[in-house]
């Protein structure tokens, strides 16, 4: 018996005739794809509730170890319509959904509620700023720290030591000052992009938008977290489930 909790649309796929299969990210039961029985019918009790990044209040009834629980209501909180009907944000939305599918296992609980309102976080800040580049780039790093990615930006790796330059080696996930920096693919990091990063990983959600790091720091601060996707948590991220 699953229950109640609220949701948002990760993304659905039609299932024979009439049906759908509704994939969500629910804030208390991690990612957790749902059957909808004839929501492609007209006059279908679940209305819109169903498209895309729509945060509705669901019920959810199998077994907590279903495969595919149904979904038995779904009630709209925020239909992110806005958003929906911008093409750029958009797009940028299904980024922060695909994001959420790679990184957090189906049916993991632990990071789930952290997750869900980050993406409200996300989808919020998209609506009113589509295009926005600092949103994408502060959930992408941010995500990644829910997952249990976080690179590790304390000090030196090795000597401990502060400095106003590192090495990151994006395989460690970790630092290495001047004196101690080795071989392998590396991103050089500030004191400053350090700090930055810290701040946009701890502050409140609600107090992100204190933040007004210039143009060059965030381009920096971008290449940093990107190599560090790619190069370093990629490497462990579970294996893509067909749609
Ligand atoms: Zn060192």
């Amino acid at each position: 018996m699953l229950g109640r909790t609220e949701g948002i649309v990760l993304r659905s796929r039609p299932l024979g005739e009439a049906d759908l299969i509704v994939e969500y990210l629910t804030r208390d039961f991690g990612i957790r794809p749902a059957f909808a029985k004839s929501p492609r019918k007209i006059k279908s009790r679940f209305g819109g509730s169903l498209e895309p990044f729509t945060h509705a209040r669901i019920s959810l009834l199998g077994r907590e170890d279903a495969n595919l629980p149904r979904l038995t209501q779904s009630d709209i909180i925020r239909p992110f319509q806005i958003l929906r009907e911008n093409s750029g944000g958009f797009v940028q939305a299904c980024g922060l959904a695909g994001l959420v599918l790679k990184l957090l296992p189906e049916r993991e609980t632990a990071g789930a509620a952290g997750t869900f309102e980050l993406l409200l976080w996300g989808l919020d800040g998209l609506e009113k700023q589509p295009g926005s580049a600092f949103v994408p780039l502060v959930f992408k790093l941010r995500v990644l720290a829910l997952a249990g990615y976080a690179p590790s930006l304390n000090g030196c790796a090795r000597c401990g030591r502060q400095s106003e330059i590192f090495c990151f080696y994006p395989r460690d996930g970790a630092i290495l000052c001047e004196n101690c920096k080795k071989d392998g693919p590396a991103i050089k990091i500030s004191a400053a992009l350090k700090g930055l990063h810290k701040s946009l990983s701890e502050f409140p959600l609600d107090k992100l938008a204190r933040i007004k790091p210039g143009e060059a720091l965030l381009s920096e601060l971008r290449a940093f977290v990107d190599m560090h996707f790619r190069e370093g948590a990629n490497i462990a991220l579970k294996p893509a489930r067909p749609v």
